[in-house]
């Protein structure tokens, strides 16, 4: 489980670190939407990744990544201008133009919101696991040698006065 999750990190780590430097090269979006109207896009600005999900969406797209750059017609929500560099997340409406075939194309107001991710922050998460680990061990050891200087039994806390090389309790041999 635990090695689970060091690899699950280490995964984390390297693609934020690949999508972090990407962002700068390249465009990415991959979008999808479904019947009822709902439409979600996740693409990239430099240093920056945005997921935005719309309302009101008109088209059932299956799910797509569009290497830069994407079509002309399709809005890119997340490449709008945001105020804040950090973790952060925007709302409101806005006009679409979408091509309807051959008959043209059809203008429709939508609702979307936008949430902010820096790739240093999602590479930060990945050691969050190590540093739980390594205060966790920091918090046993200073259990473990203030219940020795107390005469107690460093594994559950039993008082050793009486028999301080066996733990009656729990088995330990704390003097071994
Ligand atoms: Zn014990």
């Amino acid at each position: 489980m635990a090695r689970l999750l060091t690899l699950a990190c280490a995964v984390l780590l390297a693609l934020s670190a690949a999508g972090w430097t990407r962002s700068y090269f390249a465009r990415d979006l991959v979008s999808w939407s479904n019947s009822a109207g709902r439409y979600v896009e996740l693409t990239t600005v430099p240093g920056l990744l945005r997921l935005t999900l719309v309302q009101g969406w008109p088209k059932n797209q299956p799910l797509h990544w569009y290497h830069n750059p994407p079509p002309a017609w399709l809005p890119i929500f997340g490449q709008q201008a945001m105020d804040h560099g950090g973790i952060t997340t925007a709302e409101g409406q806005r006009a679409v133009w979408l091509p309807t075939g051959s008959a043209g194309g059809m203008r429709l107001l939508t609702r979307y919101r936008v949430l902010q991710i820096p790739f240093a922050a999602v590479a930060a998460l990945a050691f969050l696991p190590l540093l739980v680990q390594l205060a966790l061990a920091a918090r046993r050891r200073r259990q473990r040698s203030a219940r020795l200087l107390r005469g107690l039994c460093p594994a559950c806390g039993y008082d050793l006065r009486a028999t301080p090389a066996h733990c009656p309790e729990c088995g330990a041999t704390p003097s071994a």
